[in-house]
């Protein structure tokens, strides 16, 4: 006989769906159902059938043949059956293991369950660069302008610009003489000493005064730009902007909304652009170069000036254009290229670049 009446629920066969309240105890080998409502009734051990059931396999069905083919059936609480087991362990014993196999199963699940959204993320992160590429296809370009004028703002508020004078005069003279009928690009000369240059979206290009001065002449300049300007009309700078800004520039395409984009693009540091972007940049813009009638040579020139005054050690090295390797291996590139292409007669800019030079060096 058990200690203490275990709690359960009765099931009488054919009927009602919400069951009699009912304790249950074990004596001579068979369970009493003692019923408040009716007659206790005897379930001899060897008629029952026992299963762990429930979501969490947190409640026993003890059943045993019935009329009309229904069996009787006993819902009881795991956490009640305590002393069942303990006076009948053979009978609970073929549940246990279900009920350990049905846990594992539950448990391993539940690590599925939570790992999915890791899983999701993961995936999300993989395809985001994509996502980013494709939204970039859709950003209207005034908010690409929007972009451009931002990290622009952002340059002046870094330093002092140079508005006027020649240096300023010869950068507006070089890049009328690239610029296409319809494109708008927009140059800017900033006094800094590190030598660089750089395209933000929407056509903005910056140069440096410590480039200018690096200069042999105006086509090694005019080279620079040419790059630079690919990098815009390649949408290069564009694609790296929004491939740093990930979900914030898919969120924006959603809500439609890229006012934050901008004001954030403009936090950006210096935009790196990958090796190929690199090259395809250097075959556009000796494209452009043959197709003004300047002398393309200019660009490998500046590169070759740029390697000679750092071997020379005029340069700090972290200041080379560290987002334009000016590796022998792209000199090279570039000089193979002109090799393959038919000659054409350049028009020489004709700025006399000394004066150029002799200007900046008086701030
Ligand atoms: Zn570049």
């Amino acid at each position: 006989m058990t200690d203490a009446p275990v709690p359960a629920r009765y099931y009488p066969p054919g009927g009602d769906a919400h069951g009699h309240p009912v304790r249950l105890a074990w004596e001579a080998g068979s369970l009493l159902i003692l019923r408040d409502d009716g007659p206790t009734l005897r379930a001899p051990a060897v008629t029952l059938a026992v299963e762990a059931r429930g979501f969490n396999h947190e409640q026993w069905a003890l059943s045993w043949p019935g009329g009309d083919h229904a069996p009787h059936l006993l819902i009881v609480a795991d956490r009640e059956a305590a002393p069942l087991k303990q006076v009948a362990p053979t009978l609970f014993r073929q549940g246990e293991r279900y009920r350990r196999a049905g846990r594992r199963r539950l448990s391993a699940g539940l690590a599925l369950l939570l790992l999915l959204p890791v899983l999701l993320i993961g995936l999300l992160l993989l395809s985001l660069e994509p996502l980013a590429d494709r939204v970039v296809e859709h950003i209207p370009p005034e908010v690409e302008r929007q972009i451009g004028e931002a990290m622009l703002l952002r340059t002046r508020a870094e330093g002092p610009m140079i508005e006027d004078g020649p240096a300023e005069a010869a950068l507006q003279a070089i890049a009328a003489r690239l610029t296409r009928p319809g494109e708008k690009l927009d140059f800017h000369l900033a006094r800094r000493p590190d030598i660089n240059a750089f395209a933000a979206p929407g056509g903005v290009v910056v140069v440096n005064s410590a480039l200018l001065q690096a200069a042999r002449n105006a086509e090694e300049v005019a080279g620079v730009l040419a790059h630079e300007i690919a990098h815009v009309t390649l949408r290069h700078s564009l694609h790296q902007v929004a491939r740093s800004a990930g979900l914030r520039l898919i969120a924006a395409a959603v809500l439609g909304d890229y006012g934050g984009i901008s004001g954030w693009a403009a936090q950006l540091g210096e935009l790196k652009f990958s090796r190929d972007a690199e090259r395809e940049a250097d075959l556009h813009a000796l494209d452009r170069l043959i197709e003004k009638g300047i002398d393309p040579q200019g660009l490998p020139a500046f590169f070759e000036t740029l390697a000679r005054q750092q071997a020379a050690g005029n340069l700090r090295p972290p200041v080379l254009f560290s987002t334009h390797p000016a590796t022998a291996e792209r000199i090279e590139a570039l000089r193979a290229n002109l090799a393959g292409r038919p000659q054409v007669a350049a028009t020489p800019i004709g700025i006399d670049w000394e004066a150029v030079r002799a200007a900046l060096a008086t701030p």
